[in-house]
């Protein structure tokens, strides 16, 4: 059987984003990458729509990158999860840090490439509310054309009594 070599538009760009508004979204796993200039990596959590239906399984990519922590925590507790303390010296005190719940295997190896840690932990497969953006296609800087899409604009806390700030509106100021 010859392999499929010719495709229609929607397969050659990618489906257009959904529309704007809230949604329910289950969390599928993390596709981990280090940054083009090697200085972080994004976890790229893929999530996946589960309602409203004629939604159903497109998919959501949330790149959670090392350098935008602040927004982990807005992540964590939209599945109604807390952040993990970590265990060393300063654990227990008001220096403590904190960390997404779970761990990611092979992370340890500072040699590792990214992409081949794996997940897991408590937020597989768990779902959140989340209000998408619609960005339109646009023109970069540097003069690249980029497509229009989805980014997360805020998440929906969903820990009873929860007293943190979140943020009501990720979308990056261009
Ligand atoms: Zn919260």
């Amino acid at each position: 059987m010859a392999f499929q070599m010719a495709f229609n538009k929607e397969e050659l760009s990618g489906a257009p984003p959904v529309p704007a508004g809230w949604y329910t979204l289950q969390f599928k796993q993390f596709k981990p990458k280090k940054a083009a200039n090697g200085e972080s990596v994004s976890l790229n959590a893929e999530l996946s729509i589960i309602s409203p239906a004629e939604y159903e399984n497109r998919r959501i990519f949330v790149g959670m990158n090392t350098k935008m922590a602040f927004m982990w925590q807005d992540f964590v507790h939209a599945m109604g999860l807390q952040m993990e303390e970590v265990q060393n010296e300063n654990a227990g005190t008001d220096k403590a840090d904190y960390t997404l719940p779970g761990v990611f295997e092979g992370a340890d190896d500072p040699n590792a490439d990214p992409t081949t840690w794996k997940y897991l932990g408590p937020m597989a497969n768990k779902t959140m509310e989340v209000e998408l953006a619609e960005i339109p296609a646009s023109v970069g800087a540097d003069g690249k054309s980029y497509r229009a899409k989805n980014e997360v604009r805020q998440f929906k806390c969903a820990v009873a009594g929860c007293t943190e700030k979140h943020s009501t509106n990720l979308i990056k100021k261009s």
